[in-house]
C-alpha cells in the first residue's frame, strides 16, 4: 500500500510541468511575456517564444496563444496575475506552433481568433507536422492540444478596436513563415512583430525559406519607426537593437553568400562563413550553419 502511495506521489510530481515567463511591462497596460530562448521541452510546455498582452477597458488582447494547451493555460494564468479581465481577442502573428496551438484553449473561453489568411493556410498545411514534432520534444505536455484555426482572417490589412485601443494588423509578405504579420499600436508607438524580429537568440531562416522577402518585410515594418518592439523571441527592444539582431544578420548572410556565388563557390564555402560577429546571439552553434546553407540554396537557385 505504502509503495502504491509513493508511486502515485512520484507520478503526481513528475506531471507537474509549467512554463515560466519573464513579464516585461512596456507601457500602462501593455506587457510582454518572454519565454525561454532554448528549444521546446516538456517543462517549458513547448514555449520558447515571446507573447504580447494589451489590457483594455473591455478585456485583453493576447498576441500569440502558445505552443500547446498547457502552455496556453500558463499564459492565461500569467495574464490573470496582471488583470481579471477576460481574454477577448487572440491574434496569431504567424504559422509557427507557439503562435497558434493554444487557440483552442482561448476559443473555449470565448475569445475571437484572428490571423492573416496566409497564416491560416500555413497552419492548416503544417499542423500534423508541427504536432508530430512537438510530440517528440515535449511528450506529455502536449496532452489536450487540438489545432484550431482563426475564425477571422485578412489578406493585407485589418483595423481592430477593443476598449478604445486601436490596432492595425499588416501582412507585408513572407518572413519567418508565409503568413507573418505585425501589429501596430499607434497610441504607444509600439510594434508587435512575431517572428519577424528575433532578439537575444539567433533567428532561423524559417519554413518560408525566403530571406529576401523577410528583409523586405522588416524594411516595411521599420518605416513606422516604432519606439518599442515586442519581438517573437527574446526581450522587448527599440528598433535599432532589433535591426542589429535580425535585419543586419539577414543582410550579412546575403552579402557573404553573394560573394561566394560570384567566385563560383559551393555549399562547403557557405558553411565556412565566419559568423562570429553574431555569436553573442544564443543558439548560434546549432543554427548559424543551417542558415548559411538555406540562404545558399535559395540564392544558388535564383542565381
Ligand atoms: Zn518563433
Amino acid at each position: 500500500m505504502k509503495k502504491i502511495i509513493i508511486l502515485a506521489l512520484l507520478y503526481l510530481f513528475s506531471s507537474l510541468t509549467y512554463a515560466s515567463f519573464e513579464v516585461q511591462k512596456i507601457t500602462d497596460n501593455v506587457y510582454a511575456l518572454v519565454g525561454e530562448l532554448s528549444q521546446r521541452t516538456k517543462t517549458n510546455l513547448g514555449n520558447n517564444s515571446t507573447h504580447g498582452v494589451i489590457i483594455t477597458s473591455e478585456g485583453v488582447v493576447l498576441i500569440d496563444s502558445g505552443a500547446s494547451y498547457f502552455d496556453a493555460k500558463e499564459i492565461h494564468k500569467t495574464i490573470q496575475k496582471l488583470t481579471h479581465k477576460p481574454v477577448k481577442i487572440v491574434i496569431n502573428t504567424g504559422g509557427q506552433d507557439h503562435r497558434w496551438l493554444g487557440n483552442d484553449y482561448f476559443q473555449k473561453l470565448g475569445a475571437r481568433i484572428i490571423s492573416s489568411s496566409k497564416a491560416k493556410i500555413d497552419q492548416q498545411i503544417r499542423a500534423d507536422e508541427q504536432i508530430t514534432r512537438l510530440d517528440l520534444l515535449i511528450k506529455d505536455s502536449l496532452k489536450g492540444t487540438e489545432p484550431v484555426f482563426a475564425s477571422e482572417t485578412f489578406d493585407e490589412k485589418m483595423n481592430l478596436e477593443l476598449g478604445g485601443v486601436n490596432l492595425e494588423l499588416y501582412h507585408f509578405g513572407a518572413a519567418h513563415t508565409a503568413g507573418d504579420i505585425v501589429i501596430w499600436m499607434p497610441s504607444t508607438e509600439l510594434m508587435f512583430t512575431g517572428d519577424i524580429v528575433f532578439n537575444d537568440r539567433m533567428l532561423g531562416i524559417g519554413p518560408a525559406k525566403d530571406f529576401q522577402s523577410w528583409i523586405n518585410v522588416f524594411e516595411k515594418m521599420a518605416i513606422f519607426k516604432p519606439k518599442y518592439i515586442i519581438p517573437g523571441h527574446g526581450s522587448v527592444s527599440n528598433l535599432s537593437l532589433a535591426t542589429h539582431n535580425t535585419y543586419n544578420y539577414l543582410v550579412f548572410l546575403k552579402t557573404k553568400i553573394s560573394k561566394i556565388l560570384d567566385n563560383d563557390g559551393d555549399m562547403l564555402d557557405a558553411s565556412k562563413i565566419d559568423q562570429s560577429k553574431f555569436h553573442y546571439l544564443k543558439n548560434h552553434e546549432s543554427i548559424a550553419g543551417k542558415n548559411a546553407q538555406r540562404v545558399f540554396e535559395k540564392m544558388e537557385f535564383d542565381y
